[in-house]
């Protein structure tokens, strides 16, 4: 398993902090299908943990599959040496929603690291199986939502190997729509 600076407590303080944010006002799943839970062939999807993100999750909760991926025989940074936890739920219908790993919750935003080590929100711009209309129409995201987005990644960051997958994938990216944070009153 890779090794985590991130504590079990604060991956709880994480989580909680998107649990009372949404990205907008309404169950968006219900205007595209809950698109970016399945794929294509209705299947479910699979899911990575960020390192360390494993340590709130119980193994033997039968909502999610678990499997173990050696690092080195994937597309991840150099530095992730060891197995990376990937999840599969079985669908929304079956979501324990309080446990919904980190890539569920943050998109349809995702972290971005400018090349001065600024840290953004972007549109996620992965060339996804589906199509997810908040992306698609850049609809404008509830603050609370994009002001935890930054809240969380800013810690999770401290990470060296979250930072480094992050600088890494931001490296890839040509062009990005950034959200910015919101201004507290
Ligand atoms: S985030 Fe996008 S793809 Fe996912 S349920 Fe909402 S609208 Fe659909
Ligand atoms: S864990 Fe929940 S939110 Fe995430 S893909 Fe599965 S059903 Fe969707």
């Amino acid at each position: 398993m890779l090794k985590s600076t991130i504590l079990k407590s604060t991956y709880e303080e994480i989580y909680r902090r998107w649990d009372e944010a949404t990205p907008v006002p309404f169950d968006c799943g219900r205007i595209c299908g809950a698109a970016c839970c399945m794929t294509d062939g209705g299947q479910t999807m699979g899911i990575y943990l960020l390192p360390g993100e494993e340590k709130v999750h119980d193994k033997k909760d039968p909502w999610l599959t678990w499997s173990m991926d050696e690092a080195q025989d994937y597309d991840f940074p150099e530095a992730w040496r060891g197995k990376v936890p990937f999840v599969s739920c079985r669908g929304p219908a079956h979501c324990k929603r309080d446990k919904r790993p980190i890539q569920c919750r943050t998109f349809p935003l995702r972290p971005y690291l400018a090349q001065d080590g600024t840290l953004l929100m972007i549109y996620d711009q992965d060339d996804l199986p589906y199509a997810c209309p908040l992306i698609e129409n850049e609809t404008q995201l509830s603050e609370d939502f994009i002001r935890a987005s930054y809240d969380n990644w800013e810690i999770l960051i401290t990470d060296p190997l979250i930072r480094d997958i992050v600088r890494m994938d931001s490296q890839q990216m040509i062009e990005v729509t950034w959200v910015p944070r919101p201004q507290t009153d």
